[in-house]
């Protein structure tokens, strides 16, 4: 049977991740150390792994509401309202669901037809465009740059907006580059979303992991844009529970409504369990998150001055817990950088050309691994570096 043809002509043009071939290369190996993996490096902390066992123990095994479990639909609006600044009704304006990672999918599916266009900045996290292609919709990437820190500037979204543009969809603290967006951008995207009418989706998923005493703020608090935005969040990464698979949706009562119809006949709900921890979490997890930030704060002040001194030049990202090395000095690409030194000192780091075209020239590198296998990796890297 020729099975391409029988595949969906959008699926069969996404391109296979470039992290998927790097990480099959890095899993054939044994002793490698990783700076590859966009996860965190601790447990979910106990209390909320026993909010967990609770659950299955007090046979808590069924479905929930497709929204989710009103108690957590209610915790988590009162930590939004909170943490970010924006007040949503728990009962109409919250999705609870598998992750952001199915957030963003649902969203995407249920605001695009076929055509339209997303503008997204670049490099950005892989699933973003696939996410838009998938949902028939076309991908319009701005380049960010290492001079802007990796900021997305209003001037540069004005330029790609055109008729057929419907989301504007940002993502800062940023995988891969760790930026934050300056206030000062962030309101000037607003303004540009507020005078072409357009919905912007934030992925929110690193905001509790800014360092350097700054405070988060999201693009929806800013003035004119809780009517126009989708927040997306969940508690993977600063509460350290990927494995959970939960993730919410915050927007007004018309979206949340198409997402959920989507969401009713995928997915249906959020497992319970991950449900009642994730509860735990919203109401008792902000200490050990803060702990876990505070260990990632001092990882990346390591790791960014070594990388310094190795002569490759870094900024200081001030969110999420990766940084990205400009390797261009050293004349390699950015695959050809990472696959040499996983081959000659065993160290993953995932080539920036993985996050789309304007990351070549980069390297991503996770801190959120153990102190010592990242002072062992940096003095890997440096002995490549001295070899070429
Ligand atoms: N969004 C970004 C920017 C990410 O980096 C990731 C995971 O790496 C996700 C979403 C996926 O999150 P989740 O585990 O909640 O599906």
């Amino acid at each position: 049977m020729d099975y391409q043809a029988k595949i969906a002509q959008n699926v069969a043009a996404i391109p296979r991740s470039g992290i998927r071939d790097f990480f099959e290369l890095v899993q054939g190996r044994e002793g490698v150390i990783s700076l590859g993996v966009g996860e965190p490096d601790f447990v979910t902390p106990w209390h909320i792994r026993e909010a967990a066992i609770y659950s299955l123990e007090k046979g808590q095994t069924t479905y929930t509401s497709n929204l989710g479990l009103l108690s957590l639909r209610k915790s988590i609006s009162k930590y939004v309202e909170n943490f970010f600044k924006v007040s949503y009704d728990a009962p109409t304006e919250v999705l609870v669901t598998v992750g952001v990672s199915e957030a963003i999918d649902i969203a995407l599916r249920a605001l695009l037809n076929p055509g339209d266009e997303v503008i997204i900045h670049e490099p950005c996290y892989v699933s973003y465009s696939p996410s838009i292609v998938m949902a028939h919709g076309k991908t319009v990437a701005v380049q960010t740059t290492k001079e802007d820190e990796f900021s997305l500037k209003p001037e540069a979204v004005a330029a790609a907006i055109t008729p057929k543009t419907r989301i504007i969809f940002i993502n800062f603290p940023c995988n891969p580059t760790g930026a934050v967006a300056p206030l000062e951008d962030l309101k000037g995207i607003a303004k540009l979303a507020i005078e072409h009418d357009l919905i912007v989706m934030t992925d929110e998923i690193y905001s509790e992991l800014r360092y350097d005493g700054e405070e988060h703020v999201s693009i929806a608090s800013l003035p004119g844009m809780k009517e126009r935005t989708i927040l997306l969040h969940g508690f993977s990464k600063a509460f350290a529970m990927t494995g959970f698979r939960l993730g919410y949706a915050c927007a007004p009562q018309p979206i949340i409504e198409a997402m959920m119809k989507i969401h009713q006949y995928s997915m249906l709900c959020a497992p319970i369990m991950s449900q009642n921890a994730a509860i735990e979490a919203l109401e008792n997890g902000t200490p050990a998150m803060i702990e876990m930030r505070n260990s990632y704060h001092q990882r990346r002040d390591f790791l960014v001055r070594r990388l310094n001194e190795i002569g490759l030049d870094c900024h200081t990202p001030g969110g999420a817990f990766y940084v990205f090395p400009d390797i261009r000095k050293t004349g390699l690409s950015s695959k050809e950088f990472a696959f040499g030194l996983l081959e000659q000192e065993n160290v993953a780091a995932v080539p920036g050309g993985a996050f789309g075209p304007s990351g070549e020239g980069f390297l991503r590198c996770c801190y959120a691994t153990a102190f010592d296998d990242i002072r062992t990796a940096t003095d890997k890297i440096e002995r490549f570096v001295n070899r070429l």
